[in-house]
C-alpha cells in the first residue's frame, strides 16, 4: 500500500508520517531529506547552485543512503546537517532542476516496490504516484507553520528570530509552487487537512484512520 502525504514547509508532514509508520509497521520514506541530501553536497563542495552542468556532474555520482531514520552522504551521517536553515533553502533550488527530480523519482519509486510505504513529500500524489493508495495534503498558515519551525530550531540556535523564518517558509512556499517541474499542489484525489488548529496527536490520528480504512485488506 502507498500512502502519499503532501504539503508545504512546516506542515507537520515528516512528524505525523513517521509517528504513524512506527505505529502501524509502515515504512517512511522522507523524501525532502533526498533533496536536501543532494543540497548538502553542492554546499559541501563549494558549488555555485546556479551552474547547471557542475550540479549534474555531482548528481552522477551522488551517494546517498538512508537507513533507520538516518540518512548519509557518501556514507556519512549527516542527519542532523542536512536540517540547517541553509540547506533548506539550497534543497528548494535543486529542486527546480529537471534531472534531479527525475534521479530522485526513480529512486523513490524503486525504494516503495512491493512494500507499504508513507512517502512525504511536495509531489507524491501528483507525480511519483498518481495511483497511491491513499493521498493527504497536509495544510497550515504560514504563521503556524513558521512558529513550529522556529519553537524547533530554537532548542539548537538561541538567535533564530522567528520573522526570518516566516519570510524564509514563505520564500520557500512559492519557489516550491510557481516552479515549472512538479510544483507544489493538490492532487485533484487528496484529501485535504488543515492543521493549523489540531494537535500532532490530533492529525495523526486522522490520517491512521483513514489508511485502516482505506487499506483494508491491503496489508
Ligand atoms: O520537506 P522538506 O522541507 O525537507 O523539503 C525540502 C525541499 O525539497 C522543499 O522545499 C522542496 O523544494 C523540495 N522537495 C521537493 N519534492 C519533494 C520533497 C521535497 O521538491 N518530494
Amino acid at each position: 500500500m502507498i500512502v502519499a502525504i503532501d504539503g508545504p514547509a512546516g506542515s507537520g508532514k515528516s512528524t505525523v508520517s513517521k509517528m504513524i509508520a512506527d505505529d502501524i509497521g509502515f515504512i517512511y520514506l522522507d523524501t525532502g531529506a533526498m533533496y536536501r541530501l543532494f543540497a548538502y553536497k553542492l554546499i559541501k563542495e563549494n558549488v555555485d547552485m546556479d551552474n547547471n552542468e557542475e550540479e549534474l556532474r555531482i548528481l552522477e555520482d551522488l551517494n546517498i543512503d538512508m537507513k533507520n531514520g538516518k540518512f548519509y552522504l557518501d556514507n556519512e551521517d549527516v542527519s542532523d546537517k542536512i536540517r540547517s536553515r541553509e540547506v533548506s533553502s539550497g534543497a528548494s533550488k535543486v529542486a527546480r532542476i529537471k534531472e534531479v527530480r527525475e534521479k530522485m523519482v526513480d529512486i523513490q519509486r524503486e525504494f516503495s516496490k512491493s512494500k507499504n510505504v508513507i512517502l512525504d513529500g511536495r509531489d507524491i500524489g501528483t507525480v511519483v504516484f498518481p495511483n497511491a493508495d491513499l493521498k493527504i495534503y497536509l495544510n497550515a498558515a504560514s504563521e503556524v507553520r513558521a512558529k513550529r519551525r522556529f519553537e524547533e530550531l530554537k532548542e539548537k540556535d538561541k538567535n533564530v528570530n522567528y520573522n526570518e523564518i516566516l519570510k524564509e517558509i514563505e520564500e520557500r512556499d512559492y519557489h516550491d509552487s510557481s516552479r515549472k517541474e512538479s510544483p507544489l499542489r493538490i492532487a485533484d484525489d487528496a484529501i485535504v487537512i488543515d492543521t493549523t488548529d489540531f494537535t500532532i496527536d490530533e492529525v495523526k490520528k486522522k490520517i491512521k484512520n483513514l489508511i485502516i480504512t482505506k487499506g483494508e485488506g491491503k496489508w
